[in-house]
């Protein structure tokens, strides 16, 4: 059997959408699972449209995804170059090779004939309704036409399309797709001007060359697969003419459409893997990494936009997808782009991750506070705060803690480290707990815990235990106020050793002098 060879072949435009993030990883996905090879291939034969720094960006965010490649640019292999500006000579002779077989011709309209013709002609189409009235290899002769090209004059090559056969597209996705040819237009292949092909002849003589057994894109580029299978059929490679594979669009979270940029700045969610700034405008674009996402999150969000392996099972690893990914069950129509369940998979990852590697994360976030921590620190309040937030969860009935994001700690974890400036009275926790007689209560246990040497669990309990059983009292709500100044953080006792002893009863002193 072949061996499977897929491929994903940006445009260095800009920014990679997060729908082609979803169209690489169904091809690793699918490479992987067959033991195949997945190819990066730059495709950048439209170099009005290149934006410098496009390419290292889509390649650092598949690295941060971990979506690794076998070949292509950057990677290697022995079907390079794989940057279709560096292949001129290639395309050039199988340009050639079309012209002499009389399935292309050359044309010499210029912009500015076309437009009149535009204009002349209601829905004007350069087909074989209209080819013989223009400035062609057709309508000129050979004689001439070898005459101007010697000249130099500008010229494209146009694939010759015959009009009135049904063009079939046998795709894994939609089944057979047929349309008549009589609705094509005669296609630009290639431009004498930069000597490069388009789009089409290129990605075509690449899949080719390359060896590639199943083409997996986007919706959008389904328009075109009628043309790239008369291109094979032109060329004779009909045989080992790639499978096609079209997915469907990622659709607006809300409303009608296919989900843009616009919708990300609206919502508030972004809409690239990575930040992005473009250097043209200068605007800076929200990414996925920078916005607080786990890769994994990322890539387990993206791989049921469009497919499903059926039961209910939704986190699933990178291994688990590349078990169970079936192209035929990607469903035809969109999927919609269900941002918020994006953020509800951060949650999951997040809260399965060790404590010591939120740490850093929380760190610099600490510090942006002006708030300096060690890296212990951080883990420590990542345990407690864990544990509150698995808890709440858990207990049903309780208000949950949205943390989705390292970020949401900061206010949920602010009394780690910063005291009580002030207290509400007509907080409810503090009106129900703070009593006429507390005060004295709280002087009496920052007493007994001046006296602890040993400033542990242990400890405190050993000091506190004894008083609490002989009086009858009830501290812990009160020393919450005191150490937190509200109803929430973790086990009291957990809270005074993380704080020191020090911080502890300056915390207390504080609220005693302050609520009396
Ligand atoms: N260069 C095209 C793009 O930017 C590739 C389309 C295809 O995969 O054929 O998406």
């Amino acid at each position: 059997m072949q061996k499977v060879r897929v491929r994903f072949a940006p445009s260095p435009t800009g920014a990679l959408h997060i729908g082609g993030v979803r169209t690489a990883l169904y091809n690793y996905l699918f490479a992987r699972q067959h033991g195949g090879q997945l190819i990066f291939r730059i495709e950048d034969t439209d170099s009005a449209r290149f934006v410098p720094g496009a390419e290292e960006y889509i390649l650092e965010a598949f690295r941060w995804l971990g979506i690794q490649f076998d070949e292509g640019v950057s990677f290697g292999g022995d079907h390079g170059p794989y940057r279709q500006s560096e292949r001129r000579d290639i395309y050039k002779v199988y340009v050639q090779q079309l012209l002499d077989a009389g399935r292309a011709y050359i044309a010499f309209d210029t912009p500015e004939q076309l437009n009149a013709k535009r204009e002349q002609v209601p829905n004007f189409q350069y087909d074989a309704s209209t080819r013989m009235q223009m400035c062609n290899s057709l309508t000129l002769g050979p004689d001439e036409t070898q005459r101007r090209v010697a000249e130099g004059q500008p010229y494209v090559v146009r694939f010759l399309i015959e009009p009135g056969q049904d063009v079939h597209v046998a795709d894994i996705i939609r089944g057979d797709v047929c349309i008549n040819s009589s609705i094509l237009d005669d296609k630009v292949l290639w431009k004498s001007a930069d000597q490069l092909p388009t789009y089409h002849l290129a990605n075509i003589v690449d899949d080719h060359l390359m060896e590639v057994t199943h083409v997996i894109r986007g919706e959008e580029w389904l328009p075109s697969a009628p043309l790239h299978v008369l291109l094979y059929r032109a060329f004779g490679w009909e045989d080992t003419m790639p499978r096609f594979a079209h997915l469907p669009l990622l659709l607006k979270p809300d409303g009608k459409g296919k989900l843009s940029k616009r919708d990300g700045d609206r919502l508030g969610f972004p809409v690239f893997p990575l930040e992005w700034h473009d250097p043209k405008t200068g605007e800076v674009s929200h990414g996925y990494r920078e916005d607080g996402y786990l890769p994994e999150a990322v890539i387990n969000f993206l791989a049921l936009l469009g497919w499903n392996p059926g039961g209910d099972q939704e986190i699933l690893s990178m291994q688990d997808l590349i078990e169970k990914f079936d192209l035929t069950k990607c469903s035809k129509s969109g999927a919609r782009f269900d941002y918020v369940k994006g953020q509800w998979f951060n949650r999951e990852y997040l809260l399965q991750k060790p404590d010591e590697e939120w740490a850093p994360a929380l760190v610099h976030l600490l510090g942006q506070q002006g708030i300096e921590a060690t890296q212990q620190q951080a883990a420590e309040v990542v345990r407690m705060m864990k544990m509150k937030v698995i808890e709440y969860d858990t207990k049903e009935g309780k208000k949950k803690r949205n943390i989705s994001f390292i970020s949401d700690l900061w206010p949920l974890c602010r009394f780690f480290f910063v005291a009580p400036a002030q207290f509400d009275r007509e907080d409810k926790f503090v009106k129900k707990n703070w009593k006429p007689e507390t005060a004295a209560d709280m002087r009496e246990m920052a007493q007994l815990l001046g006296g602890v040497t040993d400033w542990s669990i242990q400890g405190l309990k050993d000091a506190v235990d004894p008083w609490v059983e002989a009086t009858g009292k009830k501290p812990w709500n009160a020393w919450r106020v005191c150490l937190v100044g509200e109803g929430q953080g973790p086990d009291m006792n957990e809270l005074a050793v993380f704080l020191g002893k020090d911080e502890t009863l300056r915390r207390m002193e504080f609220a005693i002098q302050t609520l009396g």
